[in-house]
């Protein structure tokens, strides 16, 4: 049987890749249970909260963007609205042009990830520079991040080291802390360039136009201190209607994502900086990204947007753990990415990656830590079936026909019929059968008896009340 793309890749996985990534995302698991649980002893309380909070904003998103533009605009932030991933990188390179700026300096955002908006930047001959530490080594090494909270989550300290020879950044040295201060050393100079910074947004309240970024490592709040202009580029489904919903959802990021209380620098951005601050952007721009999200939003799959990108359904996944992200062949890996992907590719482009719903044993875990408690197991299904409407070949790779099944299952004649017929399976020499792994494997095991249509059998007889 033909093997699905996932499989092949996850076969010729590098030992040391798997080995980071199964350690990396294991203790994300057992770090997220001590913390949520120790301070929510009812966790699914809050999660069914934040669910509802976010499944609410995404069903009301017209009116909440539009209450987000006007606090945005009454805080002094240019809004501007882009359809797609070319009309983003159109306003961002116009608003670099306006302001003359070579050098920008950039936090970790997936939306950017998702345009590919280095490449295209670096093609036009800007200095772009990732500021995350785990961003800053995927740009030295031309890779792509495989977990949404952490990128190098498939990389080992070996590697990190080598990277950082090679790249002039001191001779090689695998200790963490030298790593970190080469990195800081380097990434401080930059910041002083840094004429832009570009960030994403983990959240904006429509009722304040206050947006929250979280870092552990400060780099977007260097980037702030010091740049001129501010760009953020932020999916449509980031709200939430007011500022006390912001509450909720910090609760749940950090403790769902790291295992920590509460990320290190939460920022609190409400707009350029007025006359009295010292230092800060003094031009703001926020960029409202769709890229297909109003499709998603009219699909059954529409709670997939209520997702905080805190990674903790990647790090429980059994497939994720033992294939990577970059098995998933797209920006979001794990279960998050096996709903999203697909679907964020669009009606045309959906085929490419519709065998992504069946990388998952659909045990539940996913769902069971998402903090705003997506249902991804159905959704999951609900893409499989999706998949097999619209024929879209590649998903049918390794799935065993079931057509003769399904006809059974629906024709109870026939499945009578069948089910004591396969009574003559009974007599089958299955050690003389031409299939060799079908001899071995009766080798080692007897079957039990087919007992086809005794059920019926026992059924009818029963009188009624007959709890026997
Ligand atoms: S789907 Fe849920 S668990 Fe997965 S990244 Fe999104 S919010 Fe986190």
């Amino acid at each position: 049987m033909k093997k699905q793309e996932i499989d092949s890749f996850s076969e010729v996985l590098a030992a040391d890749v798997r080995e980071s990534v199964h350690s990396g995302s294991a203790s994300g698991v057992t770090k997220r249970r001590e913390v949520l649980v120790a301070d929510f002893p009812d966790a699914n309380a809050i999660r069914r909260l934040a669910g509802q909070i976010k499944q609410h904003t995404i069903e009301h998103l017209d009116k909440y963007l539009e209450q987000a533009e006007r606090s945005l605009t009454a805080n002094g932030v240019k809004v501007h609205f882009a359809w797609d991933g070319a009309s983003a990188k159109e306003a961002i390179v116009k608003i670099l042009e306006a302001r003359k700026a070579h050098t920008i300096c950039k936090s970790k955002s997936m939306a950017s990830e998702e345009i590919e908006l280095n490449d295209y930047l670096t093609d036009k001959g800007y200095d772009i520079v990732e500021t995350d530490l785990g961003e800053f080594i995927l740009q030295l090494d031309n890779d792509h991040p495989s977990h949404v909270v952490k990128p190098i989550i498939h990389k080992n300290r070996r590697q990190i080291a080598t990277t950082f020879e090679k790249h002039g950044l001191g001779a090689y040295n695998d200790e963490p802390e030298v790593i970190t201060q080469r990195a800081r050393k380097f990434l401080r100079k930059k910041y002083l360039q840094g004429e832009v910074t570009m960030t994403g947004g983990n959240f904006i309240s429509a009722e304040s136009g206050r947006m929250v970024i979280v870092t552990n490592e400060g780099n977007s709040r260097f980037g702030l201190a010091g740049a001129k202009c501010h760009i953020a580029l932020i999916g449509i489904e980031k709200l939430v209607p007011t500022d006390r919903d912001l509450g909720v959802m910090l609760n749940l990021l950090g403790r769902s994502a790291t295992g920590q209380q509460l990320t290190v620098y939460t920022e609190f951005v409400s707009g350029p900086r007025s006359a009295e601050q010292p230092e800060g952007p003094e031009e703001m721009h926020v960029i409202l990204f769709n890229n297909n999200r109003t499709e998603v939003l009219a699909s059954d799959c529409r709670e997939i947007l209520r997702c905080i990108r805190c990674g903790a359904c990647m790090n429980v996944c059994p497939v994720y753990r033992q294939s990577s992200g970059h098995a998933y062949r797209s920006v979001y890996p794990g279960p998050l990415g096996a709903v999203l992907s697909p679907l964020l590719a669009g009606k045309a482009r959906f085929p490419e990656l519709a065998d992504l719903p069946k990388a998952s044993s659909l045990c539940g875990a996913c769902q069971e830590v998402c903090p705003v408690d997506i249902p991804i197991p159905d959704l999951l299904l609900r893409l499989r079936n999706r998949a097999k409407l619209e024929k879209a070949g590649k998903a049918a790779i390794g799935t065993p026909d079931m057509t003769l099944w399904a006809t059974l299952a629906t024709h109870p004649t026939a499945w009578r019929t069948a089910m004591k017929s396969a009574n003559l399976l009974n007599g089958l020499p299955y050690d003389v059968l031409p299939l060799a792994p079908l001899r071995a494997w009766s080798k080692q095991r007897t079957l039990p008896r087919w007992e086809g249509g005794k059920f019926r059998a026992w059924m009818k007889d029963r009188k009624q009340g007959d709890k026997s």
